[in-house]
């Protein structure tokens, strides 16, 4: 029978529910149990695909094509398995499903209310993964902060669940904040019992509570918690601040979060959990004694979750290569053609990064030229990939302002074009390419050397697409495209001849990496800054 783990949060936002639920995930995972996570949303957007990463950091892309929240990039990375569509759930798609429904009449004439339809509706897709395959433990983060209005739904639906399943089968671990006040010199268990108390005033006894702190928490105030708050002082657990979110699966399991769980879900266990690739993964990260510098450009960089996919995919290539990567954003709008030598002069490797429309496209272009001709390393991600494209066009075969047709639509040369199924679209939200496609590769290039394959799955999400009109022009002047889907010629990978590391990709490599499967791509530009650092 499949158990349920619900991840709630209380005090405040950014407690690392993601990361403490993938945590507790890998250690159960590690321990012989099929796992997967899902997280419900507390917003009223179908997806997140139609916020912008101000809003809500990345947008992540599933296999198959779901545009979905950055924590199931998380959950993907810590557990190395594929999230879908049906792992992300937000209030807008429980709606539609609600109103669909009473469209067509399916609810006989009743009124239709947030109790119980809505709250039914959740609880079915509580258990909805079970129906692909057979869990043994299918862990539910909801977004949000309880207390606030649009969780209620959710927080009723999970006390019904528990009602329903039973005890033993349904449990709630909840995240609290302890703050510091260093004038007292003390950490402070208030907020905590006061979001407890909300949690009991809404039906449910939270079983763990996950105390999120910057100070050990000393024994007396871990049993003062759980007589206040009703939990077994094994219940309370530590977590506290990380150098790296890597770090919190062994810290959980020295918490021993899995036996708690396992306990109160009277589960047996197969065998101890012991993290081998993991903490291989972790050593070699912090012994890394080589060190690069590499660049992101891009233009939502004031914001750490706008890339982060990316930040990550550089910290499992740095390990995997003993190399520490040091990464700084730069907006592109501060980069033009009279400084942009100077302000990339100290990286050793420059990524571009992906985005939409026109706002600070210039500073990408530009990079780009510098990475091209002064032989720097380069890796270009969708819009990197286009602009270095259009890069090329301009700089290298003379077509004057040539351009992305989502930039200019009077560009005389659109060497990036709307994609045909493209054309006849009108709805934002889900019309993109989306998700995993194969890709052919050349067997005399780059990318085969680096991937070790001629065929390849990657992941996408855009609208526009190398113009294969200009294909034998520019690869004529030195711009190769060595990665191809195989159905329909799309050119998926460009790379620049004479020069040491130059890759635009159509897809997204940093979707697909994992700390125990760092990706091709990236490790192959971390190689290469490092050679280039040491040649220097
Ligand atoms: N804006 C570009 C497109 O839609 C690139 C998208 C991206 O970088 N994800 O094709």
């Amino acid at each position: 029978m499949t158990k349920y783990i619900f991840v709630t949060g209380g005090v405040s936002s950014s407690l690392g529910k993601g990361i403490f639920a993938a945590s507790l995930a890998k250690l159960l995972q590690d321990r012989g149990f099929e796992v997967t996570i899902q997280k419900f949303d507390p917003y009223l957007n179908i997806d997140p695909g139609t916020l912008n990463p101000y809003e809500h950091g990345e947008c992540y892309v599933t296999e198959d094509g779901a545009e979905t929240d950055l924590d199931l990039g998380h959950y993907e990375r810590f557990l190395n398995i594929n999230t879908s569509q049906a792992n992300n759930v937000t209030t807008g798609r429980i709606y539609q499903s609600v109103l669909d429904k009473e469209r067509q009449g399916a609810f006989l004439g009743k009124t239709v209310q947030v109790i119980p339809h809505i709250t039914d509706e959740i609880k079915r897709r509580f258990t909805l993964l079970n129906e692909t395959k057979r869990y043994d433990f299918i862990i539910t983060e909801l977004g949000g902060t309880v207390g606030d209005i649009e969780s209620l739904p959710y927080i009723e639906a999970v006390r019904q669940f528990i009602w329903d399943k039973g005890k033993e089968n349904a449990i709630v671990c909840h995240l609290t904040l302890l703050p510091y006040l260093s004038a007292a010199k003390e950490l402070k268990t208030k907020p905590t019992q006061h979001s407890v108390k909300l949690l009991l005033e809404n039906g449910i006894q939270p079983d763990v509570l996950i105390c999120r702190t910057e100070k050990e928490i000393p024994r007396d105030l871990k049993q003062k918690i759980a007589l206040f708050c009703n939990v077994s002082e094994n219940a309370v657990i530590q977590a506290i601040d990380k150098e790296s979110i890597y770090d919190v699966p062994l810290d959980m399991l020295k918490e021993q979060i899995d036996l708690v769980v396992l306990d109160k879900l009277k589960i047996k266990s197969k065998q101890e959990p012991k993290l081998e690739k993991w903490k291989r993964f972790l050593s070699n990260l912090k012994n890394a004694k080589k060190e690069v510098n590499i660049a992101v450009v891009g233009k939502y960089v004031e914001l750490q979750d706008a890339y982060k996919s990316i930040y990550e995919s550089f910290i499992h290539a740095g390990a995997a290569k003993g190399i520490k990567v040091k990464v700084d954003s730069i907006h592109s709008k501060t980069i033009n053609e009279s400084n942009a030598s100077e302000i990339l002069a100290k990286y050793d490797g420059i990524l571009v990064a992906p985005g939409f429309g026109e706002r600070a496209i210039i500073g990408k272009i530009e990079t780009i030229k510098y990475c091209r001709t002064q032989n720097v390393p380069f890796l270009g991600i969708c819009l990197g990939m286009q602009m270095a494209v259009i890069e090329f066009a301009r700089n290298v075969a003379n077509l004057e302002d040539a351009h992305s047709f989502e930039m200019n639509k009077k560009t005389k040369y659109p060497v990036i074009h709307l994609m045909e199924q493209q054309k006849n679209i009108t709805q934002k939200g889900g019309t993109m390419r989306l998700g995993a496609y194969d890709c052919s590769i050349d067997k005399n290039s780059l990318a085969f050397k680096l991937y070790k394959t001629n065929m390849i799955s990657e992941r996408h999400r855009h609208r526009y697409e190398f113009n294969n009109e200009y294909l034998e022009l520019l690869t004529s002047k030195g711009l190769k495209a060595t990665g191809i889907n195989p159905e329909n010629h799309l050119v998926e990978i460009v790379e620049l001849e004479n020069h040491p590391f130059f890759i635009g990709a159509q897809f997204h490599p940093e979707l697909k990496s994992t700390p125990e499967n760092p990706h091709p791509l990236f490790k192959g530009l971390v190689e290469a800054a490092w050679n280039r650092k040491n040649s220097n």
